[in-house]
């Protein structure tokens, strides 16, 4: 067996014998010591007590003396177990040769019955060691060995036919035993490689589950830490973004001249570039952190498809490239932003990724399915590519990482929200030949036509903000100047400040009235924008309120979606905060 080869588990299986040993020794000496009296008392009336009674004493001695070392050695087990096995084997032949030495002691004074009597009380003795020290067989030959043998030369010395077949009877129930040992010492050495292998195994497995759950705790931290890190990276950048995109926007109301309007349309259109950047490392940093939760609605894919169509088609038509679409009439339940949001990363990147040719958007439905592909006709991507695409910030052959080829995180967003919308994200792709990334969601049942609801009139009204009075409340001077540029040039009238303390003062000092606040969520002293709020409805009632944050920890998100207040992202676009301001004030 090849437990043999193995150095460490032969000790393990030594031991393991060693200690069987040891056990039934502790409990041998009491039988031992009922057929030792037997034994002596069937002999008594023949043999001389001189030879009794010391032989009955040392069989009696032995054993009890053998239970002390075995005590001993199970609450302290050998160092050296091969050796202390080897003792084992010396002190079972010692024994047999003692328990052997009744046949020629008492022999010789017997008649033939207790003769018989004699050599049955000791064959059965002999059996019996079997199950005392069948663990190691080798114990069981030393002992038996001498004990059997002079019990049979004894007989086969009688000289008679009989007396000599019980010599050869002896003889073949000695065979007999020690091939019944034999097999059984083989069943405790497999039965202790089985549990051997099974303990090793199971303590592999152990092992490699802690090594497993310590890799995925550093890597949860690690993308935990990452998240925070965005987090707090797109705040900072968001506060002068938001500066600037609310001065640009007034720069572009009031410019004198033509070349100032160009100026400020450039500024507009490289502040809009960057906050697409902002905004993917803001929209990574949300979905790791878990504060996005998909809102399941039916949605109706051809207007999903038309809506996309007509944000994309002139920026297609710009690059020469043909826009095909292929709505389909059906609808499938999932959250229409989310999807929408995948469905224009992947048209994006087609669009981006494209010199030549042609980009479709195809939406096909069967009975249960619905399948939006985006098809491309661009540079396709290589196989061992497939998968990296999806990493957070891996592009292809962008080396320099030149801005305006994106920032690799569009797919990486692609994929996280494939995997909040329980979709998958199919790709094929021949490179040189153009890519299709298609993701399939269960068909939803058409409905009966139903009137569509009016949509809310998109009011674009330039007077609608005339005269309302804004509270600005925000901790950096350059967004305070900004905002209440822009508001005021919208003619609102506004009054800013840096936190709740100093809006209760202005309130006080100028006794103002206010129509809608407008508050920073991070403000000076750990002070809460939402709560800064809560605290200045209890003074005005339940004034309309919005509030505008570049804060985007994890946390911060969470409590602004509980809050229930309106919450824009730093950098807003002036006509998303008018627009939102407009919506707050007709509530
Ligand atoms: P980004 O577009 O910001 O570089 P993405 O995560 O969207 O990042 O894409 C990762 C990489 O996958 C890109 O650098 C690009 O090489 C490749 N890729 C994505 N879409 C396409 C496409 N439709 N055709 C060819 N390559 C693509």
């Amino acid at each position: 067996m090849q437990m043999d080869e193995d150095p460490v588990r032969l000790d393990h299986l030594r031991r393991q014998q060693f200690e069987l040993l040891q056990r039934q020794a502790t409990r041998s000496p009491f039988i031992i010591a009922v057929v030792v009296a037997v034994l002596a008392y069937v002999v008594a009336e023949h043999v001389p007590l001189y030879l009794v009674g010391p032989w009955a004493l040392v069989q009696i001695l032995l054993p009890f003396l053998r239970r002390g070392y075995a005590l001993r050695r199970l609450g302290d087990p050998p160092a050296d177990v091969k050796g202390a096995l080897e003792q084992m084997v010396w002190y079972a032949f010692f024994a047999g040769l003692v328990t052997g030495a009744a046949g020629p002691l008492f022999f010789p004074a017997l008649h033939p019955e207790g003769k018989a009597l004699l050599s049955m009380i000791l064959v059965c003795w002999i059996a019996g060691g079997v199950s005392t020290m069948a663990a190691y067989a080798r114990v069981f030959y030393a002992f038996a060995t001498p004990a059997l043998l002079s019990l049979a030369l004894l007989w086969a010395m009688e000289g008679d036919a009989r007396s000599i077949a019980v010599a050869l009877l002896i003889l073949l129930f000695g065979l007999i035993l020690a091939f019944f040992v034999h097999d059984t010492e083989r069943v405790v050495r497999e039965s202790f490689a089985i549990r051997y292998d099974n303990e090793r195994l199971l303590a592999a497995l152990e092992r490699e589950r802690q090594e497993v759950s310590f890799a995925r705790d550093r890597a949860e931290e690690a993308n935990l830490a990452k998240s925070r890190f965005l987090a707090a990276a797109s705040h900072d950048l968001r506060q002068p973004l938001h500066a600037l995109s609310l001065f640009s926007a007034t720069l572009s109301l009031r410019a004198v001249d033509s070349t100032a309007g160009e100026i400020a349309r450039h500024i507009n259109t490289a502040l809009a570039s960057l906050s697409t950047l902002v905004d993917s490392l803001l929209d990574i940093s949300k979905l790791d952190a878990g504060a996005v939760r998909p809102e399941l609605r039916r949605v109706n894919v051809k207007e999903l498809v038309e809506r996309i169509e007509a944000d994309f088609r002139p920026l297609a038509r710009d690059k020469g490239l043909m826009f095909r679409v292929a709505p389909v009439e059906a609808h499938v339940e999932t959250d229409p932003v989310l999807l929408e949001r995948m469905v224009r990363n992947l048209v994006d990147n087609a669009i981006k990724y494209t010199a030549m040719g042609s980009v479709s958007l195809d939406a096909k439905a069967d009975e249960r399915t619905v399948r939006i592909a985006v098809r491309d006709t661009g540079p396709g991507i290589a196989e061992s590519e497939r998968e990296r695409i999806f990493k957070e910030f891996y592009q292809v052959g962008n080396p320099e990482r030149d801005r305006g080829k994106g920032l690799g995180l569009g797919l990486a967003i692609v994929r996280r929200l494939a995997r909040l919308l329980d979709l998958e994200v199919q790709l094929d792709s021949e490179p040189g030949r153009g890519s299709t990334f298609a993701v399939t969601l269960p068909r939803m049942p058409e409905e009966r036509a139903k009137p569509r609801p009016p949509r809310p009139p998109v009011t674009d009204d330039a007077d609608a903000l005339i005269g309302a009075r804004v509270l600005v409340i925000d901790d950096e001077l350059s967004v305070r100047v900004g905002t209440r540029t822009l508001l005021e040039s919208w003619g609102c009238r506004v009054a800013a400040c840096s936190g709740f303390d100093e809006a209760q003062r202005l309130l006080d000092d100028y006794a103002l009235d206010v129509d809608v606040i407008l508050a920073d969520f991070r403000l000076p002293q750990h002070e809460n924008g939402i709560e800064t709020v809560r605290r200045l409805r209890a003074r005005l009632g339940n004034v309309p309120a919005l509030m505008v944050s570049g804060d985007t920890a994890p946390e911060r998100l969470r409590e602004a979606q509980a809050s229930g207040l309106p919450f824009l992202h730093k950098p807003v676009p002036a006509d998303k905060l008018k627009q939102t301001m407009l919506t707050v004030l007709r509530r």
